[in-house]
């Protein structure tokens, strides 16, 4: 499985979450910041404009919408000032008054995010929403799948990334058909044209390394076209060999260049579920192997999986992304007595309510700190820690449902603890 896939999973996870929760929320009026910037923006410019939008909000009519949009710029920027320097991917911040329990009870909240791929524009946006189409764009646009379609004619060389084709080049052989002229001995013409398409085989391998590999940094390349040339291009020694470790997929198309690109495309969305669906199969598979030996390497249950975090013997964490999961910490304000809690979403509300109205066991008195966390979060953090890999896999697939009958979370361990 590619490393990229591995650091994705999370991430994802993290940011599909986030979205979700921003996306739901709304502001009494235009009160919501959203704030977008690139990397390498230097931060006193920024600060510099949001102190002349703190300016123009003086002019809001509403004392209530003034004193949100105020209050939230002024937080925004706040924070900024902790920033030596913009993240490599840039920074996102989603600040605003939200209420709390109903009208009144606004207070600020402010999100930031360093995002999965890079920002490419400044954005400032002041509504009764948080703007986060450019989080879900990335969300989409995740990885950059090469398009690479050949037969002895014609080549196209294509990008894919979400929902967006992109044709870079078709190149054409100049290669005459399979008919010799008169007058040119059998041999002569076959040795010719090997020679021919030798060169084309070499000059398409050069378009590919300059497109895929320096222009752009594709995570996955589908080849594609008519008959046995795509075979033999990939078995010659023609394509760079970083390239040829990216190769995912070959595929059979009626044609090449451009028109073979859009045919792979409808074709390859399948294949690369496939390809993450067979990836998650071989990790489900493995953990099944070792959780059914005696002396396996594997746990499940989380009460196992976080005593191998702990122990630095987790080598990878699987969990299905629908775990829905809550950990809560509640500690008492007296004694200062500590439990943790493992909430499903269902029962979030109810179980809440019964610690909290529930006396403390240590000094019998009733008021808490609360501290609440989704728990693939949660275990995210604990595993980057202790350099542990976490996988979070889609939970509707085979894959996603075996994991289910051991609690939706495993791991898979890097020895075996005697006397378990
Ligand atoms: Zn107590």
């Amino acid at each position: 499985m590619s490393e990229v896939t591995k650091k994705s999973s999370v991430e994802r996870y993290k940011l599909k979450k986030l979205v979700l929760e921003l996306s739901k929320k709304s502001g009494r009026g235009t009160e919501l910041v959203s704030l977008y910037i690139p990397p390498g923006k230097p931060i006193h410019e920024v600060i510099n404009s949001l102190r002349d939008e703190w300016g123009t909000a003086s002019n809001i009519k509403s004392d209530t919408t003034r004193t949100h949009v105020q209050d939230a710029l002024v937080k925004t920027m706040q924070r900024l000032k902790l920033y030596k320097k913009i993240p490599e991917n840039g920074l996102a911040i989603f600040c605003g008054a939200l209420p709390t329990n109903g009208p009144g009870s606004e207070i600020i909240f402010l999100y930031e995010v360093v995002p999965i791929r890079p920002i490419q524009n400044y954005l400032y946006r002041c509504d009764d929403h948080f703007h986060v189409e450019i989080l879900q764009d990335m969300l989409k646009e995740e990885v950059t799948i090469g398009l690479l379609t050949i037969d002895t004619s014609e080549a196209g060389l294509g990008l894919l990334s979400g929902d967006r084709i992109e044709i870079s080049e078709v190149l054409t052989s100049g290669i005459s058909g399979k008919h010799r002229s008169g007058g040119q001995s059998a041999r002569r013409f076959e040795r010719l044209r090997e020679a021919e398409v030798n060169d084309f085989f070499h000059r398409i391998a050069r378009h590919a390394a300059k497109i895929f590999l320096e222009e752009n940094k594709i995570s996955k390349l589908i080849i594609s076209g008519p008959g046995p040339t795509k075979e033999d291009f990939l078995k010659g020694e023609y394509l760079h060999y970083q390239l040829k470790a990216k190769v995912v997929a070959v595929i059979d198309t009626s044609y090449a260049g451009e028109e073979g690109i859009r045919e792979t495309v409808m074709k390859s969305e399948k294949i690369l579920e496939d390809i993450r669906m067979v990836e998650e199969i071989k990790l489900v598979q493995h953990f099944l192997r070792e959780v059914s030996k005696e002396d396996g390497l594997a746990a499940y249950g989380i009460e196992l999986v976080e005593n191998s975090l702990k122990q630095g013997n987790a080598d990878t964490v699987i969990i299905v992304e629908d775990l829905n999961l809550i950990r809560l910490k509640v500690k008492c304000k007296f004694c200062k007595n500590e439990t943790v809690n493992y909430i499903t979403l269902d029962e979030y509300i109810k179980r809440k309510q019964e610690i909290l109205s529930t006396a403390c066991i240590n000094c019998q008195k009733l008021d808490y700190e609360l501290e609440e966390e989704d728990y693939i979060n949660y275990i995210a953090e604990q595993a980057d820690l202790v350099g542990s890999k976490v996988e979070v896999i889609s939970s509707k697939t085979e894959a996603g449902l075996m994991l289910k009958n051991f609690g939706g979370i495993g791991v898979l361990l890097r020895y075996k603890v005697r006397g378990k």
